[in-house]
């Protein structure tokens, strides 16, 4: 589905933010992809849908090289590949609805666009995307008026509505409280699921990634340095990871013991998970 072949990137500052990067994702595989800030996590997401290009190595959507498209071609690759941004990347002044109408754009020409003229099929389908992540009554409302969690609904609903074959997710939680960021990463994963879409996600959150992934891709310095299971995250495959003390920051502690921390950490999030019903 996914199958990314040495890939490097070097940016023209002289970053070397991807060194060889090799790594294929299975059909419905939710794979988080973890690493300290700077390891090129953003990077390899924007290398995917081209948002960077990358500076050698191949990327096979679906058996397209999203490497070396351009124009047009490139353009309607990208169309098929969803994204969800930290920041959301909403337009502000317009509705909720427009905004996942806007996942639309991509495909339709241009003078349509312009006049955001929308197909009325295309209206029942965002309806039903709303429903979907949970803001069935929230159409109407301008982007700027919404909280965090419900901006990034609408982020994932307009993802969707691209109908994508992918989901690149680029650290969708960073900006929200603990519950919040544990209901979006749960609609992100049942979304995922029922559409059973691979999904690449950057996560700051450990404990979060662990829970919420089939499998977790560590990066650092632009290199994997881990690629396996959740569960064969050990401290020690953390500590190569993130280095001794980086690590430690994953996990919103003040400097002490990691181990001990992670396993706090565990325990609050498993007292939500009781809690939170979504
Ligand atoms: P991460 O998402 O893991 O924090 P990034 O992919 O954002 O890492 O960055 C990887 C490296 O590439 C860093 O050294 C960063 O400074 C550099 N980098 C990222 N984006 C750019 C850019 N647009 N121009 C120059 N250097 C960049
Ligand atoms: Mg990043």
């Amino acid at each position: 589905m996914l199958a990314i072949q040495d890939l490097s990137k070097t940016y023209n500052t002289g970053d070397r933010a991807l060194r060889g990067v090799s790594l294929s994702v299975a059909r419905g595989q939710m794979v988080a992809l973890i690493g300290p800030s700077g390891a090129g996590k953003s990077t390899l997401l924007r290398c995917i849908n081209r948002l960077v290009t990358p500076t050698a190595g191949s990327i096979r959507v679906d058996d397209v090289d999203m490497a070396t498209l351009n124009g047009r071609t490139l353009r309607h690759a990208r169309s098929r590949i969803g994204m969800i941004f930290q920041e959301y990347a909403l337009v502000e002044r317009l509705t909720v609805l427009e905004n996942v109408l806007s996942g639309k754009l991509g495909t339709m020409p241009l003078g349509r666009s312009l006049l955001r003229r929308y197909a009325s099929a295309d209206v029942e389908r965002a309806v039903r995307l709303l429903t979907e992540v949970g803001l069935a009554s929230q159409f109407e409302k301008r982007a700027d008026a919404l909280s965090g969690g419900q901006r990034q609904r609408v982020g994932i609903a307009r993802a969707l509505m691209q109908d994508p074959a992918l989901l690149l997710v680029d650290e969708p939680t960073a900006s929200l409280d603990p519950k919040t960021a544990r209901q979006i990463m749960r609609l992100i994963h049942a979304a995922g699921e029922e559409r059973n879409l691979p999904a690449k996600i950057t996560l700051h959150d450990v404990p979060l990634a662990q829970l919420f992934s089939d499998r977790i891709i560590g990066l650092r310095d632009g290199l994997i340095v881990f690629d396996g299971a959740p569960t064969e995250l050990t401290d020690d495959r953390l500590t190569e990871i993130y280095g001794e003390e980086d690590w430690n920051a994953t996990v919103d502690t003040d400097g002490e013991n990691a181990s001990d921390n992670r396993e706090e950490s565990r325990h609050r999030l498993d007292a939500l998970e009781e809690r939170i019903d979504v």
